[in-house]
């Protein structure tokens, strides 16, 4: 067994020190059906398989999200590794619970990869798809992570495709969400399988710094804790915070791999109380130390588009050494670490309500963010935010998403695939069971349309639920043909008759 292996001893004291009076029975309760459902399995590395989701757990429970979620992590891959339905899950830990669950038991049967380009299309609409409840997202981060942690027991083909997919399509969307210390372990996880030889060269770059420079800057740290004691701040914290590798990389290969440009390999953060002690930490530095021209940032007045915000500043100090500082406060920190999430942690109670207005926000952030850039896809995508609100987004079992507007059955499915297989269809499969075509469709939902080549045209009765205009003009159009023709074949009728 790994090291690296969590017991459910540490996830419930994790749990018991996170949050307050925590529904321990429920979390117990989880563990004990979880470890039930996947006993005898064995993952590849070799350990057993309930050590995937107690680190799902563990890892939510970090992020500080909300007990439900964490019990959810534990419940992810029940469904599919045992004979335990969604249903039994509903009745023993109740409608969130169950729902989180099916949630994350859905995208995982929506997506199927087939190539990147698709791919990665596929993956944002259902995250935005998703957005109705962000935790499912969570979810699937928190499942990445660890899958990518554990991903030197997969056979070597799946390497690759599970570390691109997480580089290419899971950290953009981290970064956007402002979670930059999972985008940060995404990124990192991914390309130490995607180019070995390049992460290997990053890491003896960063081993030598920390042995050169660690020692140096423990000793600034100590300064600047020198420098704040005694003033009016009173509660600070300081550390040091080495650049991630794969960062590391992308910086290198802007400045044509010049190393001696980056001047934030090892940089100091400073976390203070208030805005106010913000500003002046920043000028308690600048008194002691000499700042290097050109690199205050002051992203406190003037956020991120992901709403990052912090003071950095570049200082040369004592012996010429060249030291970068971040300025923050808590709940600074806070959100640049967790992004969103953490607008989720310790928020009981309020759940509904702070979701909500958080996530529309955060997407009309997205939206800001997508507009500065010109890019043409990338305005597209701005397109499709837009009408996201009244929009669902389903998927074909081959993974591809279709979108619809909210109400939409799967006559408008039809349609939007091809014509003909709206005109031929006769019933349709929705996640896996087979419903009428007046169904009202869901967001997430796989849909399979069932066609017969024999079927002479479109029911005008279709008329009465579908919703797209698109759907309703190939009826109409069809059903119109078959009309002239029947027609047609009245008149020719007649002529023959009349002779
Ligand atoms: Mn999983």
């Amino acid at each position: 067994m790994s090291e690296s292996v969590r017991t459910y001893d540490e996830l419930e004291r994790l749990v018991q020190k996170t949050y307050k009076n925590p529904d321990l029975e429920s979390l117990r309760r989880a563990f004990a059906l979880a470890d039930k459902a996947h006993e005898g399995g064995v993952r590849l590395t070799g350990d057993p398989v309930i050590s995937h989701p107690l680190a799902v757990a563990y890892r939510l429970a970090q992020m500080g999200l909300h007990l439900n979620v964490v019990i959810a992590g534990l419940l992810h891959d029940v469904v599919e590794d045992s004979s335990v339905t969604i249903d039994d899950l509903k009745n023993q830990f109740g409608e969130d619970i169950a729902g989180l669950v099916e949630a994350v038991t859905k995208l995982k049967h929506g997506i199927k990869y087939r190539g990147t380009e698709r791919y990665a299309e596929n993956m944002r609409k259902m995250f935005l798809a998703m957005a109705s409840d962000v935790r499912v997202v969570f979810m699937k981060f928190a499942d990445r992570l660890h899958n990518l942690e554990t991903l030197y027991g997969q056979p070597k083909y799946k390497q690759e495709r599970i570390a691109r997919e997480s580089l290419e399509i899971y950290a953009p969307i981290a970064g956007r969400l402002g979670m930059s210390e999972i985008k940060g372990e995404l990124e990192d996880g991914s390309f130490a399988y995607l180019q070995p030889k390049e992460y290997e060269r990053m890491k003896n770059i960063m081993d030598i710094k920390i042995r050169e420079k660690g020692a140096y800057v423990s000793r600034i740290i100590d300064s600047v804790e020198k420098l704040l004691t005694g003033t009016s701040i009173t509660e600070f914290q300081v550390h040091g915070r080495i650049k991630r590798l794969f960062s590391l990389h992308k910086k290198l290969n802007k400045y044509q791999g010049d190393l001696s440009k980056i001047y934030d390999l090892i940089a100091v953060r400073i976390i203070v109380g208030d805005v106010e002690e913000c500003y002046m930490t920043l000028g308690l530095l600048h008194q002691h130390w000499r700042p290097v021209p050109g690199r205050i940032k002051d992203y406190i007045a003037q956020p991120k588009p992901n709403g990052y915000q912090s003071l950095h500043t570049t200082v040369f100090t004592e012996n010429g050494e060249i030291v970068e500082f971040q300025i923050r406060t808590l709940e600074m920190h806070e959100l640049a670490e967790y992004g969103i999430a953490a607008h989720w942690r310790y928020k009981e109670g309020s759940r509904k309500a702070v979701k909500n207005t958080r996530w529309m926000e955060e997407l009309a952030q997205i939206q800001k963010e997508l507009q500065s850039k010109k890019d043409f896809m990338e305005q597209l995508e701005v397109m499709k935010i837009d009408v996201f609100r009244d929009r669902i987004f389903v998927f074909t079992p081959q993974g591809d998403v279709i979108d619809l507007p909210e109400g939409a059955t799967p006559i408008d499915f039809a349609y939007a695939i091809h014509t003909e297989v709206g005109n031929k269809c006769t019933a349709a499969r929705v996640n896996e069971v087979m419903r009428n075509l007046d169904t009202t469709l869901q967001s997430g939902d796989i849909v399979e349309v069932i066609t017969d080549k024999n079927r002479r045209g479109p029911n005008p009765d279709w008329l009465k639920f579908a919703k797209t205009r698109h759907a309703r003009s190939k009826i109409k159009d069809s059903t119109r043909h078959t009309v002239k023709g029947w027609f047609a074949e009245v008149l020719k009728g007649r002529e023959k008759a009349k002779k």
